[in-house]
């Protein structure tokens, strides 16, 4: 049994709320009951979404919530490189090519939705000319990299994972993968070498994460996840869905609904140890 290593991974995008708290406490609970490590990964990959001083913010609402972890916190914004070089593995192998819709072409041509309820690409720039294709990369119009979905899963063959849940120690499930379910998935945004799918599957590869713990409602992504992990011959953790913290009206908290953050409790007055209890920590 390896040494069992875990991670939360928040995107800097905002400050941190009930349910992030939740999230890290729970990660770091079963981190210290398996004997394992826990890391923090700051997922800063969206440069115009993601700030320094909520990188800040985020480290010390958890320090002040009782966490630590091991210096240096891996940060995805300096990995670039490491992302670009993964992708030009899929590149090698035909399975990414260039897509130029602009949002609402994706909304106009979708084919459903995907388990995200996002639309679900029709697969317009699918069979571009390479002769378009280069005159729309000399006009320098903004290009992302798809994964071609089909193939790729003929090449992945089927695929599993393993779920344990409620908590690490339960006993394991296999699931079958439906990465179909995602069609052409972006793999390289517009102006960055990544996206979220590729860049965690290569840093839980590069970490040795060997339990990943996240909320029930990111479950769905690992039929992704498994995916790449196959095309790019990285090792699948075992997989772990927490439960979500709900607001009043049953929803989950959102930084974009604006929950209360972990800030504004505490200048109301709360303490760490009550933000442990609030969410069953204590
Ligand atoms: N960075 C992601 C987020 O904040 C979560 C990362 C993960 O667990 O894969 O939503």
């Amino acid at each position: 049994m390896p040494h069992p290593i875990l991670r939360f991974a928040p995107s800097p995008n905002g400050h941190l709320h009930l349910g992030h708290a939740y999230s890290a406490l729970y990660t770091h609970f079963w981190a210290g009951r398996l004997g394992g490590t826990f890391l923090l990964r700051l997922e800063d990959t969206d440069p115009t979404r993601c700030k320094p001083e909520f990188a800040d913010a985020i480290m010390e609402d958890l320090h002040w919530l009782g966490l630590a972890w091991p210096e240096p916190v891996m940060v995805q914004s300096e990995r670039f490189d490491i992302y670009a070089a993964a992708a030009q593995r899929l590149h090698a192998h035909d399975l990414l090519y260039p897509c130029f819709c602009s949002r609402t072409e994706v909304h106009e041509h979708a084919i459903g939705a995907d388990p995200d309820g996002a639309p679900l690409y029709g697969g317009t720039c699918r069979h571009l000319s390479p002769s378009e294709i280069d005159e729309r990369l000399g006009r320098g119009d903004p290009v992302q990299y798809r994964l071609r979905g089909a193939e790729a899963r003929a090449l992945a063959g089927p695929l599993s994972f393993t779920v344990a849940g409620p908590t690490p120690l339960d006993r394991p499930q296999i699931r079958y993968a439906r990465p179909e379910l995602w069609g052409d998935v972006i793999i390289q945004r517009k102006g960055t070498p990544t996206s979220y799918h590729l860049a965690v599957v290569v840093d839980d590869a590069a970490q040795g994460i060997t339990h990943v713990t996240r909320g029930r409602d990111m479950e769905p992504s690992t039929d992704i996840h498994v995916l790449l992990q196959m095309l790019l011959g990285l090792a699948q953790p075992l997989y772990t869905f927490h439960r979500l913290i709900l607001d009043a009206e049953g929803k989950k908290l959102s930084k974009s609904k604006g929950s209360p953050t972990l800030r504004s409790l505490r200048q109301d007055g709360w303490s760490a140890e009550a933000i442990r209890r609030e969410v069953g920590f204590d």
